[in-house]
């Protein structure tokens, strides 16, 4: 079991790490991409770079140091996090078991750009089937994601109900999907009065009760919204140890607001380790 397992390897998780590893404690490092410095080209702000640098030099450059360090840095997404006797963190790729997490995955989900999306989230959109799925049982359930992710809700959902489609929203399908209808054309609008009652897409027309949201990888207030982590704002709600309403999940970084920079999540990273080790150091071993 790790001492700790951070998820996100951006600015906010490989401080966090670095410090941890300095204080001797078993981490590991769970990524799946650049995060939001892969969207950059241009970085001067931050201290010690006299010439400018991209983001994803950035964020290679700290795994470099990270694993020069001695720190065990994987590629794989994480898809869920279970909290029953320590952590359970289940990747893509298998199962690793802490005794603490820290959530390092930078800003929450994307907005999507469908008409009417705004409109009904809380009113028939739901971001989490393990807090929402028994309300839909035999009703018609909508479930927009393409990937992993979307797959692990699927198997949710069929708790739940026989009557399920899942849109891809124009994306290819990645996962592999048994059990449900799939439409892979893009979703042009959704309709309903006071609650969702239609995705409407290019395949024609679908009534839905609800309509889940699992595009992409699961962002932190996803796995925080599975785990009953307080979330404010769409940002995760931590006190001033970075730790979460629930004992030894942590979280720093973009995922908690703030200043959106890498000198804020830096400080982030480092302030969550000295409390992780603090915490762990508390615990009767
Ligand atoms: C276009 C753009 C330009 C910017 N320019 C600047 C700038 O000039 N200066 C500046 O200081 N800041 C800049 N920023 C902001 C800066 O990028 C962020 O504030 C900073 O990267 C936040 O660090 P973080 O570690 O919290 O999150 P991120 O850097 O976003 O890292 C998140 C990590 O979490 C991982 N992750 C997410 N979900 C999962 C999952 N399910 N499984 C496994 N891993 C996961 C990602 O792979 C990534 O490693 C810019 C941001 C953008 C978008």
């Amino acid at each position: 079991m790790f001492d700790v397992i951070v998820i996100g390897g951006g600015p906010a998780g490989i401080s966090a790490a670095v410090y941890l590893k300095r204080f001797k404690l078993d981490v590991l490092v769970l990524m799946k991409d650049y995060g939001s410095l892969g969207k950059t080209d241009h970085i001067e702000n931050y201290y010690g770079f006299p010439e400018p640098m991209t983001g994803t030099q950035v964020v290679d450059n700290g795994v470099r140091q990270a694993r020069r360090l001695g720190i065990d840095v994987k590629r794989e997404e994480v898809l869920n996090i279970d909290n029953a006797d320590g952590f359970v963190v289940k990747t893509t790729q298998g199962e690793y078991l802490a005794k603490t997490v820290l959530l390092a995955t930078g800003s929450s989900r994307p907005n999507l750009q469908i008409p009417g999306f705004q409109d009904f989230i809380g009113k028939g959109i739901s971001y989490c089937a393990i807090c929402d799925g028994f309300l839909y049982r035999k009703k018609a359930i909508g479930l927009l994601g393409e990937g992993e992710f979307m797959a692990e809700e699927l198997e949710v959902l069929k708790n739940f109900s026989p009557n399920i489609t899942v849109f891809t929203h124009g994306k290819p399908l990645i996962a592999h999907v048994e059990g449900a209808n799939v439409v892979t054309s893009p979703v042009r609008r959704l309709e309903g009065d006071e609650l969702l009652r239609r995705v409407l897409t290019d395949e024609g027309t679908f009534s839905v009760d609800v309509l889940f949201v699992a595009v992409g990888t699961p962002s932190a207030t996803d796995f925080a919204l599975r785990m009953g982590a307080f979330i404010e704002n769409n940002v995760i709600s931590v006190d001033d140890k970075f730790m979460t309403n629930i004992p030894g999940l942590f979280a720093a970084g973009d995922c908690i607001g703030g200043l959106s920079q890498i000198a804020k999540a830096v400080s982030d990273g480092a302030h969550a380790a000295l409390h992780i080790n603090k915490f762990l150091r508390s615990k009767p071993s």
